[in-house]
């Protein structure tokens, strides 16, 4: 399989080079050069198999000739084992007819992020043995990705995984996911800054193309495809193990629209699903889209109680229209250099048409939030997190769509246990298998926000780890 860029204007690469750069030199994303699909002997399957048996046959699919059989059922035997707190890996829950929640939670580090980051681990271990390479993973975070990225990526050979995060701004546990992982080849940097800080000193590293090259760097971020293919086995998996009561309708709490795109990456996949819902909260710029035809990127994120979900730009917006517009890149080249621009961009008539075909968008407000929380508990006795009760209230009622629905749990309640506490009165605990999460020594550099003093940092502290 080839991947081409959405903007039309670079060459095009294959699995393991999109895995191991970030955008395509013209500023696209990288997506497919064609739709593979499952066949339905394998989406029957897909209901009752071992979890890492449909995540090996969708990896198969995209990676092409470059995996073999063997190697894709070891890899992600290996992504979706013993670490994971559940043996069905995404369990569902049943909270009303027709209606169930899908945990994505039941991962090393509490978020949904686990679900792709897991396998990235033992991709980027695979394609840099073959290549006799190492890489300098960097990435700035707001909470759930860079504790994903740690859980998964410590101790791994040939990698060294850098994050930075806004001192004082992420929450206890999401820190201490990123400190406390004991691996020596993780570097948590707590940066003098905002998240926009962070993630301004990681795009001027980037930029940096002679200081990218001598420490090999590598970004982690929820643009990388082989994330998004990895999320959309759970769509596969859930949407054949309901599909008896016909298509079956997902809601997903959205940020940056990875997620959301993995459903109907399931879908063109063959899988059995009828609407998806994109659930934002305040910062709602993709539900504004679908009610006006025009995307709009926000000034700056506004902080909500779904911190995870605090985005200004959707990045895998990018790739859905470039579905929308026909996979033109030379069209949707002309909007994103538009959006570049203005700030803005309008949505073709069909290709607004296209995105309401397949979704439903709806934006959330924190006061909603809170009163979802508490709604989703006097009526099932399930704990959401605060961005799983985004999602609570967009969902699809009974006589919005036909088949099943399915809520997205994007993080465990335990993860957010200030917001919890504050609407319900109760305090989630953590799970068993991250107990001692308060009891591990941290270790964590303190940086001032100043991209000469991080630079020498990377340099000084590659390849260390014992
Ligand atoms: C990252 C995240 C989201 C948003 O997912 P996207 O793929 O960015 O849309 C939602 N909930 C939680 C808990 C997250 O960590």
């Amino acid at each position: 399989m080839r991947y081409i860029s959405t903007r039309g204007g670079s060459p095009s690469v294959s699995f393991f080079d999109t895995l191991l750069t970030g955008l395509a030199p013209d500023g696209g994303l990288y997506v497919p050069e064609g739709w593979p699909s499952l066949s339905s002997e394998q989406i029957k399957a897909a209901a009752t198999a071992p979890y890492a048996e449909t995540a090996a046959a969708v990896l198969r699919l995209f990676a092409g000739d470059e995996l073999s059989d063997a190697d894709a059922i070891g890899l992600t035997e290996e992504a979706y084992g013993g670490q994971w707190a559940n043996p069905g890996i995404t369990p569902l829950q049943q909270v009303g007819p027709g209606e169930y929640i899908l945990e994505l939670f039941h991962g090393p580090s509490l978020a949904f992020k686990d679900v792709a980051m897991q396998l990235l681990a033992g991709l980027y271990a695979h394609a840099l043995e073959a290549r006799n390479a190492r890489l300098s993973i960097v990435c700035a975070t707001s909470g759930d990705t860079g504790g994903a990225a740690v859980e998964a990526l410590k101790g791994v050979d040939r990698i060294d995984l850098f994050v930075l995060m806004p001192k004082g701004r992420v929450s206890d546990v999401q820190r201490r996911f990123m400190t406390a992982s004991g691996g020596d080849n993780v570097h948590a940097l707590s940066i003098d800054g905002d998240f926009d800080t962070a993630q301004a000193l990681v795009k001027a590293m980037f930029a940096d193309q002679a200081f990218a090259r001598e420490v090999a760097l590598s970004p982690v971020n929820s643009i990388n495809w082989a994330r998004i293919l990895a999320q959309s086995v759970y769509y596969v998996v859930t949407a054949s193990a309901l599909a008896v009561a016909g298509p079956v309708n997902f809601t997903v709490p959205s940020g940056n629209f990875g997620d959301a795109l993995a459903g109907y990456v399931a879908k063109k996949l063959g899988a059995p699903i009828g609407r998806i819902m994109i659930a934002t909260n305040a910062n709602d710029g993709i539900a504004r889209a679908f009610e006006t035809g025009t995307y709009a990127r926000t000034k700056a994120s506004i902080a909500t109680l779904s911190p995870a979900m605090d985005i200004s730009v959707a990045s895998n917006f990018e790739r859905i229209i470039h579905e929308a517009v026909g996979r033109d890149g030379a069209v949707l080249k002309q909007l994103y250099d538009g959006f570049a621009q203005s700030g803005s961009l309008d949505l073709p008539g069909p290709a607004h048409d296209m995105l309401k075909a397949h979704f439903d968008a709806f934006g959330v407000d924190d006061q909603e939030t809170r009163w979802a929380l508490a709604d989703c508990y006097e009526q099932t006795g399930e704990v959401l997190c605060p961005h799983t009760a985004v999602g609570w209230r967009a969902r699809f009622g009974g006589d919005e769509v036909t088949g099943p629905r399915v809520l997205l749990a994007t993080a465990h309640p335990a993860k957010f246990p200030e917001t919890v506490d504050s609407v319900l009165g109760i305090m989630p605990a953590l799970p068993r298998h991250c107990a001692d999460l308060y009891e591990r020594a941290e270790a964590v550099v303190d940086l001032p926000a100043d991209l000469s003093a991080v630079k020498a940092y990377i340099r000084q502290n590659i390849g260390t780890a014992a």
